[in-house]
């Protein structure tokens, strides 16, 4: 973003301080009160206010680059420091230990048992299936012919055997449905694999979280509902939503929820392509075709069905703008709501 200082330039201020004095001033200079990001935070009033909203997620990820470059450095600086202390002999017991970094959760995990504990709190159970599937489990049962093109949508990868590494965790909605009686109530987190090209919004191996209700006299309500409290709880705020229909071969009617931006408050920006919308949850009622391949009779029975993109939810809450930094280690939160 033009006049920001570079993310990595202020990461090698950090490795450049060959002591704790040259440190300190690198965190006065950049985190300290009178600091240059606080400056760029108080300016923040005089940008176009099109623009405030991503400046200012701009310069706080600045903050938290320069905060956890410094920790890093702190830390190293002490160790130099301790070693240098034993190398010349002598030891100052009154002196704090060094700090060690603490691990702590990533936030798919921390996200994941909040969803799941969202859910059990409404009754429902988390189902596990096999990762590997069977064409029937993943396509056929969930209304979705053999040499449909609509198999192409999930640009499947197929073992040598003619294996499914999953396209999605509705494979595991079937297995619920063939194994218990309704109603059913079951969320099923997991991992997915799509023949996709990696980039910032895509990743070959995603994780999803799909949920399913059957029972008698379901409606669309019952979904909108759901779903509504859902991205409540997990923004922490309640969000503007909208319900779009939409085409899955497995529900009838089909829906997908967008909800605002949480990056521009719905003003639009490049995230959200300008619509102040996020694509976030598809669902729907789940498709007369589908039960009866469950063994479920549809006049008896209405189920809903809905499958979220999680690691997509995952970005919103912390504000994290590339799906590959949730899986190669270098993650760094910018924001919590
Ligand atoms: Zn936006």
């Amino acid at each position: 973003m033009t006049g920001l200082p570079e993310a990595a330039s202020i990461r090698g201020e950090a490795l450049a301080c060959t002591d704790l004095l040259a440190l300190e001033e690198f965190r006065l200079r950049w985190l300290g009160k009178k600091g240059e990001i606080t400056g760029l935070l108080k300016g923040l009033g005089a940008v176009d206010p099109a623009e405030r909203s991503a400046r200012g997620a701009a310069i706080n990820a600045l903050r938290d680059i320069a905060q956890t470059a410094w920790e890093a450095r702190k830390a190293e600086l002490e160790v130099i420091a301790e070693q240098a202390a034993l190398d010349a002999g002598w030891i100052d017991v009154t002196a704090p230990s060094s700090a060690r970094a603490a691990g702590r959760l990533h936030p798919i995990t921390v996200l994941l048992e909040e969803v799941i504990d969202h859910f059990t709190g409404l009754g429902f159970e988390v189902a596990s299936g096999p990762e590997i599937e069977d064409e029937f489990h993943n396509f056929d049962a969930l209304n979705i012919p053999k040499d449909h093109p609509a198999r192409d949508v999930w640009d499947t990868f197929y073992t040598d055997r003619r294996e499914i590494p999953r396209t999605h965790t509705s494979s595991v909605q079937i297995r619920a449905m063939q194994t218990r009686k309704p109603p059913i109530r079951v969320i099923s987190p997991g991992r997915v694999f799509r023949n996709e090209t990696i980039d910032a919004t895509h990743h070959a191996s995603f994780n999803q979280v799909e949920g399913l209700l059957v029972d008698r006299h379901v409606t669309v309500g019952h979904l909108k509902h759901t779903l509504e409290t859902l991205v409540t709880r997990i923004m922490g705020r309640k969000l503007e939503t909208r319900f779009r229909p939409a085409f899955y071969p497995f529900v009838e009617p089909g829906l997908d929820l967008d909800v605002q931006c949480v990056f521009c408050n719905g003003v639009g920006c490049s995230i959200c392509k300008g619509s102040g919308y996020i694509e976030l949850i598809p669902g729907g009622l789940v498709h007369p075709k589908v039960l009866a391949s469950c063994g479920l009779d549809p006049d008896e029975w209405q189920g809903f069905a809905f499958g979220m993109g999680f690691d997509r939810m995952v970005m919103m809450r912390y504000g994290i703008d590339d799906i590959r930094r949730l899986y190669d280690g270098r993650l760094q939160l910018v924001r919590q709501f």
